[in-house]
């Protein structure tokens, strides 16, 4: 299991870095990603703590854990100057929270953070045609999510990623240990979006390419 959306107690998850990633090692997770949620009060005091955290883990433990961070109902029109500023505190991995049908996330939000290049497009609502395309020419993952609330819109996500070339992540949004999966739960997930297996195999793939992109640049 490869998993780059997940949240400890740094924002509103329930664990420590240690114990999260401890409960992914048990849980045969390859790799976790931490990508707390964060605005402009918090990324510079996140991002390093967390960091610190998984540099410690990588050294112990045989999974790659990796700091990331998760912009949140940020204004659209700073989502370029966060980003930035997230890569330069060491988020390996930036997801932006984007427009869940289950949450007044800011309109234009889906635009901006595909514009703006983050890695991951978490639980994008009814995204438009337009920006899916978007999405797979700037190399943006639009995510299926195992997350309550958030998956209403799986089905149609997958639909609109294959008509549009998106590359799909699945990912958990992970708050507390009973939500983390396994490989097997999260196929399941990925059937139930609709998808056929081929394309439930090259999801697996986008996110293995995209760990070890961020393990890479981590470990430079
Ligand atoms: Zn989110
Ligand atoms: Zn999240």
């Amino acid at each position: 299991m490869i998993d780059l959306h997940t949240h400890s107690l740094f924002s509103d998850g329930v664990l420590v870095p240690s114990e999260l990633v401890r409960r992914a090692v048990m849980k045969g997770y390859t790799t976790i990603a931490i990508t707390d949620h964060a605005d402009a009060s918090n990324l510079d005091f996140t991002i390093p703590r967390v960091a610190a955290a998984c540099k410690e883990l990588n050294r112990r433990w045989k999974i790659t854990a990796l700091p990331g961070i998760e912009l949140t109902h940020i204004p659209p029109e700073t989502f370029a100057e966060l980003t930035q500023k997230a890569r330069s505190l060491g988020a390996m991995i930036v997801v932006a929270h984007g427009e869940t049908l289950v949450e007044p996330v800011h309109p234009g939000t889906n635009r901006a953070a595909i514009e703006a290049r983050v890695d991951i497009l978490a639980h994008p609502g009814l995204i438009s045609r337009e920006e899916a395309a978007l999405a797979a020419k700037h190399g943006v993952h639009l995510e299926i999510t195992a997350r309550k609330g958030h998956s209403l819109s799986n089905g149609y996500v997958a639909k609109i990623a294959g008509e549009t070339g998106a590359r799909l992540v699945i990912d958990t949004d992970t708050h507390e240990p009973g939500d983390l999966i396994d490989d097997e739960f999260a196929q399941q997930i990925l059937l139930g979006a609709g998808l056929s297996r081929e394309s439930i195999a090259a999801v697996l793939n986008n996110s293995r390419e995209l760990a070890a992109r961020a393990s890479a640049l981590m470990n430079r």
